[in-house]
């Protein structure tokens, strides 16, 4: 087995053994008072995460189930959606999925949004709703996401705002309510450092009135399903019982970091990889003010393809993503998000320094 502070895939990230742990606990009644306890142990440490004074639902599912349930339930007839790398495709395919029209603001991968440029479109055209990355991972682009937020509310109040935080909610700030996002989601393979297998959303009063208005949301994401449930803190269907076991220990151990500090740390890992690949004269993919804090980018010359680094790295018994998709071999992506330390990161840096060498 690979010791601890090794993983550094972009997603899903390590999980520590004490989560590993809790889900060692015997399975109870999905419907009985302890799974009503867990959830409501739970609910406080996922709205500070989600920094909403609204109910965060758990689903079981990986997070594009929620990001499905969001165009269901959230858009009405056409959706503007914010294209700049893989995750945003998929959020703009699944908006033309589900039977809605699409118009698409597409920047080059590696490049953020212009707010500006959100309110102009918005403004000339009929949309009811946008779809946002706020930390696309394939480029390793943190979008302005509060400035973009600002655009949208200062058009109309029947824009929705849907946003992907997978690689941000636990990593990067994300100011659901102050922002006035409509719909939040992440995964819990991802900054929150959690198994594969749960997705969390919260939605504005906005939304749910939406949803409501909207025929053919289906059953398994319909969102007044989970709101209905929520109230009794309880979840539409038999959630993955063994992995809020996994939730609850981990939010306590996030409690215990401090939330600041977690998003300080995060913010520390980013910084350290930015040095390291400038100092060596490496390109950052994403330009300077808008690099996430949980995922990094690092451009190759060319006789160093990204697979190749990547595997090399395996062979030393680290693990870091290759370019995605397009990208595989021009980059690497190393993800610092989760449980991951300065110094676990460090000892990557320099293995990686004589892969590179
Ligand atoms: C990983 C990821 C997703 C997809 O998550 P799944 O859990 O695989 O469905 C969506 N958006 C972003 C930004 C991601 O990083």
């Amino acid at each position: 087995m690979t010791p601890w502070g090794r993983f550094f895939l972009p997603g899903p990230t390590e999980v520590r053994l004490e989560v590993l742990a809790a889900m060692s606990h015997p399975v109870i009644s999905h419907r009985g008072p302890e799974m009503s306890a867990l959830l409501r142990q739970a609910d406080p440490g996922l709205r500070t995460l989600f920094r909403t004074a609204r109910p965060v639902y758990v689903a079981t599912a990986s997070a594009t189930g929620l990001m499905e349930a969001g165009v269901r339930c959230g858009v009405r007839k056409r959706a503007l959606a914010l294209v700049n790398g893989a995750f945003a495709e998929r959020f703009r395919d699944l908006v033309g999925d589900c039977g809605r029209d699409c118009e698409s603001y597409t920047v080059a991968w590696g490049e953020a949004h212009d707010p500006e440029e959100v309110e102009r479109r918005l403004r000339v055209g009929d949309f009811d709703a946008v779809t946002v990355t706020h930390s696309e991972t394939s480029t390793g682009v943190l979008n302005p996401l509060a400035e973009i937020a600002e655009a949208v509310r200062a058009v109309s109040d029947d824009i929705l705002l849907l946003v992907d935080g997978v690689t941000s909610v636990g990593g990067a700030p994300v100011e659901t309510d102050a922002w006035g996002l409509d719909w939040t989601l992440t995964g819990s393979q991802k900054a929150m450092a959690l198994p594969p297998g749960l997705a969390f959303g919260t939605a504005s009063a906005r939304m749910l009135e939406r949803a409501g208005t909207l025929p053919g949301r289906g059953q398994y994401f319909d969102l007044l399903e989970f709101d209905a449930q929520w109230k009794r803190f309880q979840t539409p269907q038999t959630p993955a019982v063994s992995l809020i076991y996994a939730l609850v220990e981990q939010l306590g151990r996030m409690e215990q970091e401090g939330w600041d500090a977690r998003l300080a740390r995060h913010q520390q890992m980013a910084e350290r990889c930015w040095q390291w690949a400038e100092g060596r004269g490496l390109q950052l993919f994403a330009p300077a003010g808008y690099r996430s804090p949980t995922v990094t980018t690092i451009s190759l010359p060319p006789e160093q393809p990204g697979s190749q680094v990547a595997a090399r790295l395996t062979e030393r018994g680290y693990t870091i993503g290759a370019g995605y998709g397009k990208l595989k071999d021009t980059t690497i992506r190393l993800g610092h998000m989760g449980d991951h330390t300065v110094q676990e990161l460090d000892a990557l840096l320099t293995e990686l320094e004589e892969v590179l060498a």
